[in-house]
């Protein structure tokens, strides 16, 4: 059940293209711990236990079209807090794997696949996370609302929940802003 901390009080944001790409699951490939590659161009760095900064920059969209998504310093900096204050705790609490559908975007991936212009994706505020099934995802979105107050996240989207209330994904974000404000979108 949502903890008194949790607000319902926001409408819903709808079609602001936090869409999941049909190759979503070309993220599902495991990281390379402790192999070293990647680590000149970041992609093999981890910033937590569990999530690399590859999973959290990589784009579909971006490679077909070429687009730079790089993080700056400073949202490579809020993308460290977001794990170190929100998903990796998540992750922790969920024991299983935490599949990131999309992480950062710079100003032109963000306009490329339809997010809204302040979207905190961009600012490496926001990710849009799943379990490895809609049964896993519906149970990550119950131990987020059950730990809201700890995780102290800003928004969390169940984003395009079926008639059982299950989201296809959840969008939490953290930033500067501690909403702790939830949102149901439907299908
Ligand atoms: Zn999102």
């Amino acid at each position: 059940m949502p903890t008194t901390s949790t607000t319902f009080n926001s409408p819903p944001q709808r079609g602001s293209g936090e869409g999941v790409s049909p190759t979503s699951t070309t993220f599902n490939s495991p990281p390379l711990r402790g192999s070293g590659e990647g680590v000149c161009s970041g992609e093999g760095v981890f910033i937590s236990r569990h999530f690399t900064l590859a999973e959290l920059t990589r784009s579909f969209t971006a490679q077909q079209r070429g687009l730079d998504n790089r993080p700056s310093p400073e949202a490579l900096r809020h993308l460290q807090a977001l794990v170190n204050r929100v998903l990796d705790p998540l992750r922790q609490l969920f024991g299983a794997p935490i599949y990131v559908n999309s992480g950062y975007r710079s100003p032109e991936l963000n306009a490329a696949v339809g997010g809204a212009a302040n979207s905190q994706h961009t600012l490496g505020e926001a990710a849009d996370i799943r379990g490895a099934t809609t049964g896993e995802t519906r149970r990550l979105l119950g131990l987020a609302l059950a730990h809201a107050a700890d995780l102290g996240f800003d928004q969390l989207i169940a984003e395009e929940c079926d008639a059982r209330g299950f989201p296809k994904w959840l969008h939490i974000s953290y930033g500067d802003r501690h909403r702790n404000q939830l949102i149901f979108t439907k299908r």
